[in-house]
């Protein structure tokens, strides 16, 4: 089994939007059985830009394959507590969506007090939170600045019973996520989008970030994750070749770790 713990849609009025069997069948030539559909909530700026998704798209894809998705929500402090509380009770209870996106580059630091609120509301639900973190999505008005893995260890402390996901293992932050990670048990990390890095900046980033990870944690903490399905196919690779990876690490990175985050 393969799960892919970090995967998109777009809004159905996008130019980019996929629908769900082009999900499949990229899925399953990769031999991906299932995908986490990330929420995002931008906030104000995702307002502006009319590019916060709807928990109903994301609901759209899970209640259509629901032996193949799973669905996240998402938090932003500028839609207050209550908003925020509605939102993910809805999310859960009423939708059947398993975790909560936060997107800090879109005008907040990760450990943001005006998030505590959602952080108990994850607690008491049993749910994973996980963090876009590292290199900023590449839409306008986002900041780098709140990207920094560092302010998870406040969030990781203060919330030690919540499962926190650090997306894209913070790159280029990795020592970071590391530290993070070394003094709370709570905290995992995604490698997703790192190969696509690597065709950027023109060096590679995937292998020696996926060593690092595993050489300081185990295997136990990382996840497997594409960031989209045109990076299925590499991400995979990438985590197949490794040849510092025994077998048992690879079944964990690629699916048994997730399993476990995700609680089914
Ligand atoms: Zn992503």
């Amino acid at each position: 089994m393969i799960i892919d713990i970090h995967n998109h849609i777009s809004l159905k009025s996008s130019p980019y939007y996929l629908p769900v069997d082009e999900y499949l069948k990229a899925m399953d030539e990769c031999g991906v059985e299932k995908a986490v559909i990330l929420g995002k909530d931008y906030g104000k700026l995702g307002d502006r830009q009319q590019s916060n998704l709807p928990d109903e798209e994301t609901a759209t894809f899970v209640k259509a394959h629901p032996d193949r998705f799973i669905g996240f929500t998402a938090a932003h402090p500028d839609r207050g507590v209550e908003q925020n509380l509605e939102r993910i009770e809805r999310a859960v209870n009423d939708l059947g969506l398993k975790g909560i996106k936060i997107n800090p580059h879109a005008g907040h630091y990760p450990n943001d007090e005006r998030l505590y609120p959602v952080f108990e509301k994850a607690t008491e639900l049993g749910v994973p939170v996980m963090f876009h973190t590292g290199i900023k999505a590449p839409s306008e008005g986002t900041r780098v600045k709140y990207c920094q893995p560092i302010y998870l260890d406040d969030v990781a402390v203060d919330f030690p019973d919540m499962t926190i996901i650090i997306a894209h293992a913070g790159y280029p932050w990795v020592e970071e996520t590391i530290l993070v990670g070394l003094y709370n048990g709570n905290v995992y990390a995604d490698i997703s989008t790192l190969t696509q890095i690597e065709g950027v900046m023109g060096f590679e980033v995937m292998l020696p970030t996926l060593q690092k990870l595993t050489a300081s944690w185990g295997a136990q903490r990382v996840l497997f994750g594409s960031d989209g399905i045109f990076n299925m196919e590499e991400t995979l690779t990438a985590v197949k070749s490794a040849d510092f990876l025994s077998d048992s690490d690879r079944e964990k990175i690629l699916w048994k770790n997730a399993k476990e985050v995700l609680q089914f």
